[in-house]
């Protein structure tokens, strides 16, 4: 970590935070000139007044990315040209690491010493990763008939709309354009109205690095341009992350104008199942803090749910509660902070709701359950866990999108895997066991797009893919596989 705790804050302070749509090269406001509040979650105090972009701006978008696409000037770029100028994009990313850390912090809440790291450095590894991929993919030629010689390529779809959440705004989004416009797709990134300050810095970066004008746009905006973009007749593909509610709306838009493809990566509500021959107990506990009090909960992948067997439940519970302590609610703009405010007011009083909805059906609350104020503001909720959880209870089954843990305590290995899997999610699991036998047999039977054995979000790394089973999703980030997110196939054949 480069800065100290008043480096950040002056770094705050002379902050000039751009606010405008990026259309056709350009920053650009709405014709009607609405905006909206950006609002600090830390001191509940407006950042900026961001632009709100509607149907001119969306159909401006739209015009210019389909223009830029089918001119070729970045699908008919050579592979390795391409890949020149988005390494050249993650380099400049790499270059305001800082200024796009205090952007993400201010805007949603995220400790500094995490953001950096994991949000901002992981966005450039992505846009990197699928960089160098590009040029190292062929196509195949297929094994015909000699008359016939037929290849089968794939080649980039056209506009693509990328629909993102707040919890990760730059990683989520480098996740979506990377392999898009790694494939020589343009792309029109749409971020989420609670997170809208470091996409529109971004645009300005990707311009830098050499992408042409209409490749990548971005559209702030509050409720309805993401409708816009998926109901859009001249958009190819919308990839959208966020809730499984409007995951079915973005469907259903796309359904009802041309069947754009649709990839969702949407909600979860995790397992977390400790066997009683964990192999490490303090490690197991420790792991289990981290995977749901780790960015204050709002998580996707956060294992929400610890499933702890019957003989080992009294002492897991001991050191959980100890390694839950270690989080605790402080201004994110501190290098020391490991846990900062709830991205905005509607969140934090849903999470509070939740928790009052716990006690209400009889679990048992063994840490936290209180919000907080630091220096007297803020939006921020204690780490909060409840024991004696039902699987059928309401804290156990619906995404809490917070720092709250609902632990249920199992007997065989069976159960443990049917109370894992009775959920309409399946995102991610995670199992502590020292029996090969036991990690192998329950990872197959978990219905989760990610399992991890013996530790929990181990795996930053791109080769893997990430998505869901169930209602978590379809089709994959990261990865190879993800590149036929944002590709067609093609067969062509030649009569000898
Ligand atoms: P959200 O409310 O579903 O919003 C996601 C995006 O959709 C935002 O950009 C939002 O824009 C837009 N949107 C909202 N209503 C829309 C509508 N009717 N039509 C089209 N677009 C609409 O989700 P969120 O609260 O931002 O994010 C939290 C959710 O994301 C959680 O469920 C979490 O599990 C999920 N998530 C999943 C993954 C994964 O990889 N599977 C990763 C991260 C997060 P506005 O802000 O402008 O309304
Ligand atoms: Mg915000």
């Amino acid at each position: 970590m480069s800065l100290d705790f008043s480096g950040w804050q002056d770094l705050a302070k002379n902050l000039k935070i751009e606010t405008r749509a990026f259309i056709n090269g350009q920053y650009t406001e709405a014709q009607t000139k609405a905006v909206f509040p950006c609002i600090n979650p830390s001191n509940e105090e407006v950042i900026a007044q961001i632009t709100l972009c509607d149907e001119a701006e969306v159909d401006a978008a739209v015009k210019a990315a389909r223009a830029a696409f089918d001119s070729g000037v970045w699908s008919d770029l050579a592979p390795r040209k391409r890949a020149e100028i988005l390494k050249n994009f993650a380099s400049l990313i790499r270059a305001h690491a800082e200024e796009l850390t205090i952007l993400e912090t201010l805007d949603v809440g995220k400790p500094v010493s995490d953001c950096l790291p994991v949000d901002i450095m992981g966005s450039a590894y992505c846009v990197e990763w699928f960089a160098e991929a590009i040029d190292k993919i062929g196509g195949e030629v297929a094994p015909l008939d000699p008359k016939l010689f037929g290849t089968v390529t794939r080649e980039a779809i056209g506009v693509v709309a990328a629909v993102v959440p707040w919890n990760f705004p730059m990683l989520m989004s480098s996740w979506k354009y990377a392999p898009a416009l790694a494939a020589g797709n343009a792309v029109i990134l749409k971020p989420s109205e609670k997170s809208p300050l470091s996409a529109i810095r971004l645009a300005a970066i990707a311009k830098e690095a050499g992408i042409p004008d209409g490749i990548f746009q971005v559209l702030p905006g509050a409720g309805q341009v993401g409708k816009l973009l998926a109901s859009h007749h001249d958009i190819d593909c919308v990839a959208f992350t966020g809730s499984t509610a409007v995951g079915k709306l973005i469907a259903e838009y796309a359904a009802k104008s041309n069947l754009k493809r649709v990839w969702l990566e949407l909600g979860g509500k995790s397992p977390h199942i400790i066997f009683a021959d964990c192999p490490d107990i303090v490690q197991a506990a420790k792991t289990a803090a981290a995977a749901i009090f780790y960015n204050m909960g709002e998580m996707c992948s956060a294992g929400s749910r610890v499933l702890v067997q019957k003989d080992i439940k009294d002492v897991f519970l001991a050191e959980f509660k100890k390694q839950a302590a270690v989080y605790i609610p402080s201004n994110p703009i501190d290098p020391n902070s490991n846990m900062g405010p709830i991205v905005d007011h509607v969140q934090y009083e849903k999470i509070l709701g939740y928790i009052e909805k716990g006690k209400a059906e009889g679990a048992t609350l063994i840490c936290g359950g209180h919000s907080k104020k630091v220096d007297g503001k803020g939006y921020f909720i204690e780490p909060t866990a409840f024991s004696d959880v039902n699987q059928n209870h309401t804290i156990a089954q619906e995404e809490i999108f917070g720092p709250v843990l609902s632990i249920i305590e199992f007997d065989t290995e069976d159960e443990a895997i049917a109370i894992a899997n009775n959920s309409e999610y399946g995102l991610a699991a995670g199992l502590w066991t020292s029996n090969l036998s036991t990690a192998h047999k329950v990872s197959r039977k978990l219905r989760a797009g990610t399992v991890w054995v013996n530790c929990y979000d181990e795996g930053g790394d791109m080769n893997l893919p990430f998505g869901g089973f169930k209602q978590s999703g379809n089709g994959r980030d990261k990865s190879l596989h993800a590149l036929e997110k944002y590709t067609e196939l093609k067969a062509t054949l030649i009569k000898l």
